[in-house]
Formats: structure tokens, sequence, C-alpha cells
């Protein structure tokens, strides 16, 4: 995805991780593409940071019979990581490294966007006439975010069964599974289904952060029923998170080290400072760095307006 309403100005994200188990509920934002409901979930001014995921933007559902409802030219990424999930339809990658797939539901893509990568995503030719899905970014560590550009795909990722329901690692480690997915800084991404009207207990790691977004169904925590599309945000500190089962709840849970590193945000750049941006953005004006992604059949997205505003210490 690309970020489609981007600030004139970069965002400052800091973590500010709860020590102690909280419940906060932030609703998503609604944006629309073209006929695509999106629900940005993260950043939001009141929380920019679950450990190192930086973005969440949750689509769908949508069923249509025409058209091409995900149509993201060629725009470019730094110091970050995409991470595209599906619950239902198909998602076509192609980058600037050559590299191409489908995403489909249980299949992974990830795009570790280092020093630099271009990329476009739509809906494919033949596909199931629905869409629902996620995409996340992962800010990358100072020591990392010069990585070298990658693509992978992955659809042989760990499941876990659970107290009243089972889970697909997607990425990073829990329980004692491990994502083949590469990460750079510990942390956890995995969708889980709760049975019909149980009790579902997720063994959580008291040292990460976590969060939790109802997908579909329902279900209450902490005797509160969640709403679908909503971010929870749960603080560190706790062992195990339980969850009643209302109907068969599909749950995306985000966790991870609190991140140390404050992070400028713009379009779709994870930065430092305020000069890389502006650099990123002419090298992409200009065609350099990022390459080209000739498998996608139109102009890329150009690059909006960056003001580059002192940004105050923190
Ligand atoms: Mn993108």
């Amino acid at each position: 995805m690309s970020n489609l309403a981007p600030a004139p100005t970069a965002e400052t994200c800091l973590g500010e991780p709860a020590a102690a188990p909280v419940l906060e509920a932030l609703p998503g934002r609604l944006t629309d593409l073209g006929g695509l409901p999106i629900r940005r979930l993260l950043p939001r001014s009141q929380r920019r940071l679950v450990g190192p995921w930086c973005f969440l933007d949750s689509y769908g559902p949508l069923t249509f019979s025409s058209g091409k409802p995900m149509d993201v030219a060629p725009h470019p990424h730094i110091g970050l990581q995409t991470v595209s999930w599906l619950l239902e339809g198909e998602v076509v990658h192609h980058d600037s490294l050559g590299l191409d797939g489908p995403a489909r539901p249980g299949v992974l893509n990830l795009m570790t966007a280092g020093r630099g990568i271009a990329h476009s995503e739509e809906t494919p030719p033949e596909n199931g006439g629905r869409l629902r899905g996620v995409q996340l970014w992962v800010a990358l560590p100072e020591a990392s975010r010069d990585a070298p550009p990658a693509f992978e795909q992955h659809s042989a990722l760990p499941v876990m069964g659970l107290d009243g329901g089972l889970a697909t690692l997607v990425m990073g480690q829990w329980g004692g599974l491990r994502s083949p997915a590469g990460a750079f800084s510990p942390l956890l991404a995995a969708d889980v289904s709760g049975w019909a009207d149980a009790r579902l207990v997720l063994p959580l790691d008291p040292g990460f952060e976590h969060a939790l977004v109802l997908l579909r169904g329902g279900c209450r925590l902490d005797g509160q029923p969640l709403s679908i599309d909503t971010l929870y945000y749960l603080g560190c500190g706790r062992r195990e998170l339980v969850v009643d089962s209302e109907g068969e709840p599909r749950l995306l849970l985000l966790g991870g080290a609190p991140f140390e590193e404050t992070v400028l945000m713009w379009w779709n750049f994870v930065a430092r400072t305020t000069e890389e941006i502006v650099a990123a953005r002419e090298d992409w004006e200009a065609g350099r760095r990022f390459g080209e992604v000739p498998a996608y059949g139109g102009p890329r997205l150009p690059a909006p307006p960056f003001v580059a505003r002192p940004v105050p210490r923190s």
C-alpha cells in the first residue's frame, strides 16, 4: 500500500509503552480507495507505535464483480518492512527487484525496503471477487535500516493450537514457535481464530507491548465487547490474554519489545531526519535509487509535496 493521505510534514513517532496492562480503544479512521474502505489504525495521534509496528491499514470486506479495487501504482519505501496479509481475495505485488507474488489467504508477502525499493500492489485479473486484508509496516532499527531491499513470500507459516482456538504465526516468535519471515527486532504478529462461544487464551510475553484487532466475528475482553477494526492497545506486563468468543472471532495480535528509537514518518518513508526524507523524495522524483517496476502497466505515483519543518527534539 501507499500512504494515501500523508500529512505535508513528517510525523514524529516514538514508543510510549504503558508499563502495566491497559485497555485503550482506538477506532480505525476511515478512508476510501476508489470504493475500497480502508481503516487506518496506526499511526494515530494517540498512539504511533506498538513495538516496532508503525503502520496498520485494514481494508474491506468488499465484494466486486468488475474492476480492480486494489490498484496502487509503483511507489517507493525506505526504512521499513511491509507485511501484506489477506483474509479474502488476492493482491499481486511487483517490485523494482523484478520479483512478484500473489498474496492470498495464508500466504504472507513481506517486503524489506531497507535503503530503498519500489513496488506496486493490485488486484489480479483472475480473482475471487472479494477483498479483505491488512497491511502493516515494521520500522527497521538503526542497525538494519540500510539493509539491502528484499521480498519474501511465505506459505508455510507455523500454526499454534490454543485453548479455545488456533493461530497462524505471521511474524516473529510466539510460544516456542518462530515464523520463517525475516525480522530485525523482537516482535509478533499472529492471526488468531477462536472457536464459537469458547474461552480463548493467548499466552503473551510480559516484556512486549501488545495490541489486538478484531477482524471479524465477535468477542469480549474484560467483559467489554470488542468492535471490528478498532486497535485495542494492551500495554506491557501481560502473561496472557483471555478473550470470550461470541461466534467465531478472527483477531490480529500484534506485539513487540518497546521500540527505543524515535522515527520520522512521511508518506511511505520511515527515517530519522527530515534531510533523509527530502533526499528520498528527490531520488524518487528524479528516478534515482529506487529503480522501476516495469511489470506494472501504468505510470508510477508522484511524491506528494513535502514541507521540511524543523522537528522538535524528543
Ligand atoms: Mn507500499
